[in-house]
């Protein structure tokens, strides 16, 4: 039975999107799978080591040295497995010194007092220390070629009216949304800027619009995993990377399933704009 044009259109949106759901839940079991494994694991345990230092602290540790990664007091390296290098000057922070005393009241009753002090110590970086290599989780680029789907993503950017700036991006992040524009590392392969497009495509789609308060964990939860269904539809798989980014990002299956409809819907968008040259030519 020949079916109408209009229930095959729905039967195609249908179809996709049970790829899509299908590809999310491979995605979600991914995450939990880099959560559960042993190199996370010991890469938490590291990080619960390092202090949070307060707002103030960490203004003081940018000032003396601005590329600081990782800071920790000497002792703290030491029980780390690494040793501060002879000769390195210490950071300079404050560190909060709870006090108390007993004091005897005029009556005659024992008071206790107590407050804070602050009292100046020194702490490290990283890149003054020396030793075994800390645990971390690798988040590999993706190596892969995939030009058409870049030359595909550009168009539907310039469509959105997104302009797309590609440039070498010495550290830090691969991409960046900036409202209105995106910027592509393009040292990497095509691959790689595919993925990195699609995911500045959906923060430019999802996280620009008032939508009540949300953290940057899930924007990038949100961001990678639209990235990473669009890319796969296309035949491009980046399972890998994205679990991997995810996790560090404290994602998890469970938040994943929460923003499921809307990563799915602007997954679908971006690969119904990508298609739709094709379906042009198929109706010509
Ligand atoms: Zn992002």
């Amino acid at each position: 039975m020949a079916s109408l044009p209009h229930a095959s259109g729905k039967d195609k949106a249908k179809a996709l999107r049970q790829r899509i759901d299908a590809s999310l839940d491979g995605l979600a079991q991914a995450v939990d799978d880099v959560r559960a494994s042993e190199t996370f694991r010991q890469f938490l345990d590291v990080q619960a080591r390092f202090h949070k230092y307060s707002w103030h602290n960490t203004l003081l540790i940018c000032m003396q040295r601005p590329d600081a990664t990782q800071v920790a007091g000497y002792r703290t390296w030491q029980k780390l497995g690494r040793q501060v290098c002879k000769g390195e000057g210490g950071i300079m922070i404050f560190a909060p010194c709870p006090w108390k005393r007993e004091k005897e009241t005029d009556t005659g009753e024992t008071e206790t007092e107590q407050g804070i002090y602050f009292k100046a110590v020194h702490v490290f970086d990283v890149g003054q220390t020396d030793g075994p290599d800390l645990p971390t989780v690798d988040v590999p680029t993706v190596d892969a070629r995939a030009d058409d789907l870049l030359a595909n993503l550009i168009r539907v950017a310039e469509s959105r009216g997104i302009a797309v700036n590609f440039r070498p991006i010495s550290s830090g992040p691969f991409g960046a949304s900036k409202h209105g524009s995106i910027d592509v590392d393009n040292s990497h392969a095509t691959g790689q800027q595919a993925k990195t497009l699609s995911h500045e495509l959906a923060h430019e789609a999802l996280h620009w619009e008032d939508r009540g308060p949300f953290t940057r964990s899930l924007a990038e939860l949100e961001a990678e995993s639209v990235a990473y269904v669009v890319c796969l539809h296309f035949g491009l798989n980046t399972e890998v990377r994205s679990s991997r980014y995810i996790a560090l990002w404290d994602g998890d299956s469970k938040a994943l399933r929460a923003s499921l409809e809307c990563i799915a819907n602007t997954a679908r968008d971006i690969i119904d704009d990508v298609e739709v040259p094709d379906a042009r030519k198929a109706v010509a």
